[in-house]
């Protein structure tokens, strides 16, 4: 055991003392440690890079467990190859590795911090590609069974930035298992147009796992978006805030060049009477997703902006990242967060959701 805070453990270098922080550095000493939180009936978090986390300078009353399990496995699957990879194994270091083997299906996920077993819990995605592509399963260790399982990617609510895991299922990720192409390195299709023209290619264009790893790296780099202890905009939570997905009238309220994706709805289940003719669903309104980085800049908030006397500002890379500039509270963070979803309230009547975990914090 030893006495720590957020602070320490985050990448957004804030957050108050942790009470009790037990390392896991085998499978069988994470599933130990948290049998024992759990049979003690004491609050209880598994902690990976602290990447996407934001906590509350009170810190937290219970027990932390880093997971810090490594290993790789790899066994052939038809014409792919499925990598099964312990939950605390950094997810860039599995992407490398997978990258010098050509396999493909990670590529363009290149750069993002924090650890496998997190990887799952929202979905981890950028530049055309999601974990939900070449997610397998899981295993979990489930608070609620009390079991060790092992959990198709399809019962996990995989959807952008989000999964069961983030929202209520309570459950620690010991392993994960990932299926990926083996194409002769070949990567899959550039399906973002901003890394098919960093790669000088259409997006139908190919393009190899290693070219496409060595242009979301730079592109990442110049965002702030890899981690690095000599640039300050990369002491953040990444994207703090997700893209808000609403439905076409309120996008219908939004000036003409805002940018816009439209999202295709999921079908509702058409229950019928037996005997009865099929009719058509009415129409739901289609959803668009937003760009919550335009939004912000819109409503007057830019690259560098920090309240007054306040150590936390928005990244001078990207508005969609907040930064601790040194020193900074998390108070500051939240205070920062809060006047930047003011401003794209008042501005466009769209709400920001924060991307990150909360812990003991409201937004
Ligand atoms: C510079 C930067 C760039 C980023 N870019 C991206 C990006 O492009 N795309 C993207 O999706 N994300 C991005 N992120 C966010 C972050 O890196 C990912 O969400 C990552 O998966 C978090 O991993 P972690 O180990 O750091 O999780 P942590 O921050 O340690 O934990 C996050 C949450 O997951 C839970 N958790 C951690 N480990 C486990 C486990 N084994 N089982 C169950 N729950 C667990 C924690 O309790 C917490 O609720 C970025 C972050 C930074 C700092």
């Amino acid at each position: 055991m030893t006495t720590a805070a957020f602070a320490d453990f985050t990448t957004l270098r804030v957050g108050g003392p942790i009470a009790k922080l037990e390392r896991a550095r085998h499978s069988r000493e994470l599933v130990g440690l948290l049998r024992r939180a759990w049979e003690q009936d004491e609050p209880w978090m598994a902690l990976g890079g602290g990447s996407n986390l934001l906590a509350s300078d009170d810190g937290y009353d219970g027990t932390v467990v880093l997971v810090e399990t490594k290993g790789i496995e790899t066994r052939r699957d038809g014409d792919g190859v499925v990598l099964r990879v312990q939950a605390g194994e950094s997810w860039d270091a599995v992407v490398a590795y997978s990258v010098q083997r050509g396999l493909a299906g990670m590529e363009a996920l290149s750069g993002i911090p924090g650890t496998m077993g997190a990887a799952p819990v929202q979905n981890i995605g950028a530049y055309g590609q999601e974990l939900s592509d070449t997610l397998v399963a899981v295993e979990l260790f489930d608070a609620t069974t009390g079991e060790v399982e092992q959990v198709p990617a399809a019962e996990l609510e995989l959807g952008y930035r989000s999964s069961a895991l983030k929202h209520g299922r309570d459950a620690v990720v010991t392993a994960v298992e990932v299926r990926l192409r083996d194409d002769g390195g070949r990567a899959g299709p550039l399906r973002y147009a901003q890394l098919a023209s960093a790669l000088g290619r259409g997006q139908d264009d190919a393009a190899t796992v290693r070219e496409v790893r060595d242009a979301v790296l730079r592109l990442r780099g110049s965002k702030g978006m890899v981690l690095d202890p000599d640039d300050p905009d990369t002491r953040s939570a990444g994207s703090f805030f997700t893209n808000p997905i609403v439905d076409e009238h309120v996008a219908r309220t939004l000036p003409a060049d805002a940018p816009r994706f439209p999202v295709a709805p999921e079908p509702e289940p058409l229950v019928l009477p037996l005997g009865s003719e099929p009719v058509a669903p009415p129409a739901a309104p289609t959803e668009v997703k937003l760009s919550a980085a335009w939004l912000i800049e819109r409503s007057g908030v830019s690259r560098g902006f920090r309240l007054p006397g306040s150590r936390a500002a928005v990244s001078s890379k990207h508005t969609l990242a907040l930064t601790n500039t040194g020193g900074a509270t998390a108070e500051e963070v939240v205070e920062l967060a809060r006047f930047v979803q003011t401003r794209v309230f008042a501005e466009f009547g769209v709400r920001l959701q924060p991307e990150p975990t909360l812990l003991g914090i409201q937004l």
